[in-house]
């Protein structure tokens, strides 16, 4: 007799996601999460979701709560500084009411923690923290701190969703990281000319710097530097700050005129493979940190618990956790997770360099792709439902 059929380790938004999905799927879930109960998310970073993450969270009942404050992309432009060479990929044009919706990570993981609470599917426990993991032939056990104890409870399946930030040892599994030597400056700012509701995606050789439109006037910057420049940026007066985004973006948006809520955030590129063990997974940010370039992250991680769930909703009871349904699982991740990963390191290490003939290639990549609507068309469908979509 298990605990539990499952235990969620992280209740970020990819583990509420699995939990909530399994609402009416009889199993008995488990989620361990370090927050005290009722404290909420106050993380800064902003989050582009494709419309294939929107079908999912009005799928879960969490899109209607959160569509008051997103802000629809209707336009994404791509660029290079100094080179010639764009591309503009259009809702319109695409038959799709929006490319994307801009909204507070925090304000996501809030409407999920609520969600989770009121529907009941998880027995929820707070203040604790997983600090390790063993798996066996028949179930795995799951050692977490709580109230000044160190408990166990087992489980059919454990999936680590803990958003990579403290489980190192993960059993039967290797984790790779590249430190890309960057940092992201993310914050609001607002700016002399209306959005529009286009999203600039503009690389320079330092890195890229995205805006996001958000409200009314606003756009959440995230700006790509080294680490040593994102500590200065974050500790220069608003009016420099302000100077130094207007140089290094160009006048596509006028001046900008006020810059609220910097934060930064180190980038790199982890990756857990294999993704499954005996009676083990690891899903979203755990299996995968990605560069915030492509917007991808959270994206992938939510087709994860998604497709996680509808695994367990279509195994037996018994074979919860086994080689069989682990098997089955993998294989409907493999090509999207892996395109996902392919295609943002791609970006990131194509575009983020001076070399003069690959800026030259960069230019024509983007004057192409801005020629042939079926090419953008690819790529909108690819970003907005994975490489499955
Ligand atoms: C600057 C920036 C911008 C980004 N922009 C985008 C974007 O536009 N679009 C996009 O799709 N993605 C974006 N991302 C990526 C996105 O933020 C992540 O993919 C997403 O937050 C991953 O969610 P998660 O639930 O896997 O992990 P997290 O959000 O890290 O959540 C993990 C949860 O687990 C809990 N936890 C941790 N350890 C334990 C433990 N031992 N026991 C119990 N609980 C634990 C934590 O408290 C937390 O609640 C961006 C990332 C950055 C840094």
């Amino acid at each position: 007799m298990r605990d539990s059929d499952l235990i969620v380790i992280g209740g970020g938004p990819v583990g509420a996601t699995l939990a909530l999905a399994l609402h009416d799927a009889g199993l008995a879930v488990t989620l361990l999460e370090t927050r005290p109960a009722g404290v909420f998310s106050t993380d800064p970073r902003m989050l582009a979701l494709s419309m294939g993450s929107r079908l999912i969270l009005q799928r879960l009942g969490v899109w209607q709560t959160l569509a008051p404050g997103v802000t629809s992309i209707g336009t994404i432009h791509v660029s290079q500084r100094g080179r010639l060479g764009r591309t503009v990929i259009s809702a319109g044009v695409e038959d799709q009411e929006a490319l994307g919706y801009v909204l507070p990570y925090a304000a996501l993981a809030n409407a999920l923690d609520r969600k989770l609470l009121e529907s009941g599917v998880a027995t929820i426990i707070n203040q604790a923290s997983a600090v390790g993991l063993e798996v066996k032939d028949t179930h795995a056990t799951v050692r977490y701190e709580h109230a000044g104890a160190t408990l166990e409870l087992d489980a059919k399946l454990a999936v680590v969703a803990d958003g990579g930030r403290s489980l190192n040892e993960l059993p039967g599994m290797q984790r790779q990281v590249r430190d890309y030597g960057q940092s992201a400056v993310v914050g609001h700012v607002s700016c002399e000319f209306p959005h529009g509701n286009v999203a600039y995606e503009r690389f320079t050789p330092e890195g890229p710097v995205a805006l996001l439109p958000e409200g009314e006037r606003s756009f959440a910057l995230v700006w790509t530097v080294n680490p040593d420049a994102a500590a200065i940026l974050c500790g220069l007066n608003e009016s420099e700050f302000l100077q130094r985004l207007h140089c290094h973006f160009g006048d596509r948006v006028g001046r900008f005129l006020t810059v609220s809520g910097r934060a930064s955030f180190p980038l790199k590129l982890v990756t857990v493979r294999p993704v499954t063990a005996s009676h083990l997974a690891v899903i979203g940010n755990a299996a995968q940190t990605l560069h915030p370039v492509a917007g991808q992250g959270f994206n992938l991680g939510l087709r994860d618990a998604w497709e996680m769930a509808v695994t367990l909703q279509q195994t037996d009871p018994e074979a919860i956790g086994s080689a069989v349904m682990l098997a089955r699982y993998r294989a409907r991740r493999k090509m999207d997770t892996g395109g996902g990963i392919f295609f943002t390191d791609l970006l990131v290490r194509s575009f983020s360099n001076d070399w003069p003939m690959l800026g030259m290639a960069r230019g024509a990549a983007l004057g192409v792709l801005d020629l042939f609507p079926a090419a953008k068309h690819f790529v909108a469908r690819k970003m907005s439902f994975g490489a499955n979509g």
